[in-house]
């Protein structure tokens, strides 16, 4: 019915303009101005209807998810779990006078199943379940935001009754949209509103009425929340759900591939251990692509090597449509060359496999085989990862005397990795504090670590200069060698080291 009569109005004012343009001077003015008027008119009828609009597909009527769907995460779920008895065992509750609860917060990096949470928590309390994300209540209006947050909680209210049910879930994704610090600089009067009423509609939220109204929302960033929005009584608690470790991705594999038809011989928990630090979004991106790869070789079912190639897919993005020249992809694969040597030196079957194809940001890459989910490194891992990210560089010099721009990232890594040297107290300096160190000592002292561990990875790779001015060639015939096929090279050239 609005949206007839937003376009009756822009029918109305290009006929208007038809009529002046062929007729009368004199009624210019007085026509401009109607039109004026209408346009105005139209424009209010859009606001009005932007701030209805954004909340009319928000009640999720898809497939119900439940904890079991989930993978890993078993201390947020167990977290969350404990937090939702509230609600279902809602009559103790009142009996010993506690209050229930009114806000949690799912912290975590992107992908990590936050939403899937949120979802399951609507399941388990048999909840009705109303969804928006922080964005959506940004326009360019002024109190608009405000009114999307009144009509959510209401929306939330009235789909309880008519779906008969006497709770409902609230849930806000990027809540660090609007749940950002008040007044600070990049917050304007806006999100303030915004987040005045979100608070306001929380503390009105009667503990005891019928249906009860839980808001569960989500961000990465809980520093950036302003302090308000956690006080009791609001957002009081957290729930931290972070990136799976390798038992909670193998986890959230199995859940992934349970409709997907697997050959026998496929690992997981090899999978698992080769998408180290890969969140469940990642996951199941992956699968997916294994899926796809397995199609476009007309496959009936996925093969272990479409799960190790969509890994680089995954990581790193789609082959990107660059064309190295002939003479920039020898160096390429030169300088990956340089890096695999080192890694499986420092580290026996470390490599999994190399790559000049080039993908997103990356010419070429070297996928090594993560060693085990760890948290802690010794200053002897530390020296080994930044000989492997020297690998690249040194090569280069090795074989055309000079080194190029393509050494850029590896150079940060390492720069990184002898900071974390110095932090931890492990460079010849002792035990220091790297915020109080002097500049230049502190310079000095990488400088220092590098030229050491520059010389080592020279004297490493010298030996195989030789080989990998012939290697190259083969990879960049074939864009890709495996771990495999590099370790049986290496296996030859170990035991006949070429003279220089
Ligand atoms: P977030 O809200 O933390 O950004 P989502 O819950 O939106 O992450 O997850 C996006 C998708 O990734 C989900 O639809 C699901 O397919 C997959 N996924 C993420 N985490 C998990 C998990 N722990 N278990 C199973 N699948 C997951
Ligand atoms: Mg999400
Ligand atoms: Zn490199």
């Amino acid at each position: 019915m609005k949206r007839y009569l937003k376009e009756l109005i822009i029918g109305v004012g290009i006929a208007t303009i038809t009529f002046v343009a062929f007729n009368f001077q004199q009624f210019t003015v007085p026509f401009l101005l109607l039109f004026g008027i209408l346009l105005t008119f139209a424009f209010v009828i859009d606001r009005n209807r932007s701030a209805t609009a954004a909340l009319s597909h928000e009640v999720a009527k898809s497939h119900r998810i439940e904890f079991d769907e989930i993978g890993g995460q078993d201390m947020a779920k167990r977290e969350l779990t404990e937090a939702l008895d509230f609600l279902r065992h809602r009559e103790k509750i009142k009996q010993l006078g506690i209050n229930p609860l009114k806000g949690i917060i799912l912290t975590g990096p992107p992908g990590t199943g936050k939403t899937l949470l949120a979802k399951a928590a609507a399941t388990y309390t048999d909840s009705v379940f109303v969804s928006a994300s922080g964005s959506e209540f940004v326009e360019m209006y002024v109190g608009v935001g405000a009114s999307r947050v009144r009509q959510m909680f209401q929306k939330a209210r009235a789909q309880a009754k008519k779906e008969g049910k006497d709770s409902a879930i609230i849930f806000i994704d990027e809540i660090d949209v609007i749940g950002g610090k008040r007044g600070g600089n990049q917050s304007h009067q806006e999100y303030d509103q915004t987040l005045n009423q979100l608070l306001t509609e929380m503390d009105g939220m009667q503990t005891t009425s019928s249906p009860l109204v839980l808001v569960i929302a989500a961000t990465n960033r809980l520093d950036m929340l302003d302090p308000a929005l956690i006080r009791p009584g609001r957002f009081d608690r957290q729930i931290k759900v972070d990136l799976p470790d390798k038992n909670g991705r193998l986890h959230i594999l199995q859940i992934q591939t349970k409709k997907r038809p697997l050959a026998d011989s496929v690992d997981l928990e090899k999978v698992a251990a080769e998408a180290y630090g890969f969140s469940g979004a990642q996951l199941e991106s992956l699968c997916n692509e294994a899926a796809i790869m397995a199609m476009r070789e007309n496959k009936e079912q996925i093969e272990q090597l479409h799960f190790r190639d969509s890994v680089d897919k995954v990581l790193l993005g789609e082959r990107t449509g660059k064309r190295p020249r002939q003479e920039e992809l020898e160096r390429v694969a030169v300088h990956e060359l340089g890096h695999a040597i080192v890694s499986e030196s420092v580290r026996k079957r470390s490599v999994s496999h190399i790559t000049i194809a080039p993908r997103g940001n990356a010419l070429g890459f070297v996928r090594q085989v993560p060693e085990s989910d760890g948290y802690l490194y010794t200053y002897d891992q530390l020296v080994d990862q930044i000989k492997i990210a020297l690998g690249g560089t040194v090569a280069e010099e090795l074989i055309y005397g000079n080194r190029s721009t393509g050494a850029q990232g590896d150079i940060q890594q390492a720069t990184n990795m002898a900071r974390t040297i110095v932090a931890c107290g492990l460079s010849s300096l002792g035990i220091v504090d790297i915020d109080n160190l002097q500049r230049n000592v502190l310079d000095e002292e990488i400088r220092r670590i590098f030229a050491d561990l520059y010389d080592a990875t020279s004297e490493l790779l010298s030996v195989y200069k030789d080989g990998i001015a012939t290697l190259s060639v083969n990879l960049v015939r074939d864009e890709n060698m495996s771990g495999d096929q590099f370790r049986a090279w290496m296996a030859v050239n170990e035991k006949q080291p070429l003279a220089v």
